[in-house]
């Protein structure tokens, strides 16, 4: 960030602030949020955590994270903060189609915005960018922003609960996206109060039996697999959703299954929403599902992992994702190393 003096003036006194983070948000959306929430409480400020849908329970225990607003439960209070706000944070999205329907409620406040997000192709809305896809996740990032702004020794153990949370969900546990800066940030965060055995317990170890049944059920009869062209899909009809009782983020991780296969490259979640068909996309080397989620289903993400969405049928989904990774191994050869 090229401009960190002139935001750092505009931070010196007190905010009304408001963070945001994007639609279904993840361990890494909320992580940032409340680290964020916490450094900028503690500097004075007075900041608002909104998201756009509701979060997933795994995350729920953390500090503060009742104080968060959802917009789809209470629109005109957020619209109203947003409208308040003296600075606005955009934290881990890069394009204002992913906090629809505040995003005019954006636009029309002439407030600075300030960006820090790690995926590719940014939009231009925000005077202020932190936008470095090689960082493992937006957590990584606002420890970075903390120390920016000269105030890595504000670092406290909310702070570090929330950003560790979310460079353990956005790596998977350390297994992909990392760089030398991750372990060192994640370092400094267990020496802050990181109570890493505890987040992980919380994470990973809370889940419900009716989850767990979920798993095996797509496991055992949900799985398309297409050797040719080294991909895999799981897809979850309406009825699924009703006879497992699914609710938000009790379908995390479930795509990743797929790569544990050798055989397998490409991977996707394919979810049958009320309005419209939910793509969670991965892929394992140099295969870019960015660019699928981009170019088929109004997405993005990163290039191991994106998501998207269309219009129509379960049955055309599993076709489009299947056509569309046959002509993405075609369109993508020159970049791809076996
Ligand atoms: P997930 O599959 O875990 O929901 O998302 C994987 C990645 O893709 C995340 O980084 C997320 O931000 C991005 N992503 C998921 N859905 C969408 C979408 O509808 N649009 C865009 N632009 N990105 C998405
Ligand atoms: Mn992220």
């Amino acid at each position: 960030m090229d401009n960190i003096n002139q935001l750092k003036s505009l931070l010196s006194n007190p905010k009304k602030i408001t963070i945001l983070s994007h639609r279904n948000p993840d361990g890494d959306a909320i992580g940032s949020s409340l680290g964020l929430y916490h450094y900028l409480k503690d500097s004075g400020h007075d900041p608002k955590v909104i998201f756009p849908s509701e979060y997933p329970e795994f995350v729920a225990w953390l500090p503060a994270a009742e104080t968060c607003l959802v917009h789809d439960n209470e629109p005109d209070l957020c619209n109203q903060a947003i409208e308040d706000s003296e600075v606005i944070f955009c934290l881990d999205f890069n394009g204002l189609d992913r906090v629809d329907p505040m995003a005019k409620y954006i636009k029309a406040n002439p407030a600075p915005k300030v960006m820090i997000d790690h995926h590719l192709e940014p939009e231009d809305f925000a005077q202020y960018m932190m936008s470095i896809p090689a960082a493992s996740s937006t957590c990584e990032l606002i420890y970075e922003f903390m120390d920016l702004m000269g105030d890595a020794s504000k670092m406290t153990s909310d702070i570090a609960t929330s950003l560790f949370t979310g460079i353990l969900t956005d790596t998977g546990s350390f297994r992909y996206s990392t760089r030398p800066e991750t372990f060192r940030i994640a370092a400094q965060l267990q020496e802050a109060g990181a109570d890493v055995y505890t987040i992980q317990n919380m994470l990973f170890n809370s889940m419900e039996e009716k989850v767990l049944q979920l798993l095996g059920h797509c496991l055992a009869n949900r799985m398309i697999l297409w050797p040719e062209i080294e991909a895999g899909a799981i897809y979850l009809t309406k009825e699924d959703y009703e006879k497992f009782d699914i609710q938000r983020g009790d379908t995390e991780g479930i795509v990743n299954y797929l790569l544990k296969m050798k055989k397998v490259r490409v991977a996707a979640l394919i979810k049958e929403q009320p309005t419209i068909i939910k793509f969670s996309l991965r892929s394992k080397g140099d295969f870019s599902v960015q660019m699928v989620a981009s170019e088929y289903f109004n997405g993005g993400g990163h290039k191991n992992a994106s998501g998207g969405y269309m219009y129509g049928t379960v049955k055309k989904a599993i076709h489009t994702f299947r056509k569309a990774v046959e002509l993405h191994w075609e369109k993508q050869k020159s970049s791809i190393h076996s």
